[in-house]
């Protein structure tokens, strides 16, 4: 998505080789505008598919599923990071590893919600060392449901996310994926799948 990348180069913080700050668009202040945007883009990339649910995990992916889940008129669902006293029924769960905060929570999805008649699509804002979206990924499978594949808003494709992914069989899109940033410069790679036949 052209239009993403040119946000990043012109709003994004490089704070160090591995960490990139998009609180002015995308993770803080969000743009609405280009939120629902990237929604469409997931939706065409997985179009006939006959996704049921798009599933995230809070805080930062949920503007994302949701407006996914308005381009497919389909239900999304955000994986709660801590057990909340609301969360009285059954659950699914799985642990991640935050790489970040050093530190490994359980992750959960009430089994009301997802089951084995769903075809999923995960969401997320950020692929990098795919801990979070592998939890999400064994969430499906723990819930007996069929797993379409992964959309990420931005991917560090020089971290280990996407091939931690593709080794569990995982369909994967980015909609920007980076090769290497410093401050001042990002490198994008460019994936045929993002460029819309004319
Ligand atoms: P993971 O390492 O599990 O792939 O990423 C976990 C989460 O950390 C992502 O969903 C995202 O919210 C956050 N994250 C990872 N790398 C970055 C980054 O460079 N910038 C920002 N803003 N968040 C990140």
């Amino acid at each position: 998505m052209n239009v993403l990348q040119e946000r990043i180069r012109q709003e994004g913080l490089i704070l160090s080789d591995t960490v990139l700050k998009v609180d002015s668009f995308l993770n803080h202040q969000v743009d609405t505008e280009l939120a629902l945007q990237i929604g469409q883009e997931f939706a065409r990339l997985f179009a006939n598919q006959s996704i049921t649910k798009v599933l995230t995990i809070e805080a930062s992916g949920i503007q994302f599923a949701m407006a996914t889940g308005i381009a497919l008129k389909v239900p999304f669902i955000y994986a709660k990071k801590k057990k909340a006293v609301t969360l009285s029924e059954k659950v699914y769960s799985a642990p991640v590893h935050s790489f970040t905060r050093q530190e490994t929570y359980q992750i959960s999805v009430s089994q009301k919600y997802l089951g084995p008649n769903d075809k999923v699509l995960i969401v997320d804002d950020f692929l990098a060392t795919g801990a979070a979206l592998v939890g999400l990924v064994d969430i499906v499978k723990e819930a007996g449901a069929e797993l379409v594949g992964v959309g990420c808003v931005i991917e560090k494709s020089f971290q280990e996310g996407r091939g931690l992914l593709e080794n569990k069989g995982v369909q994967v899109h980015s909609l920007a994926r980076i090769a290497s940033m410093s401050p001042g410069q990002v490198d994008f790679i460019e994936d045929e799948s993002l460029i819309q036949p004319v």
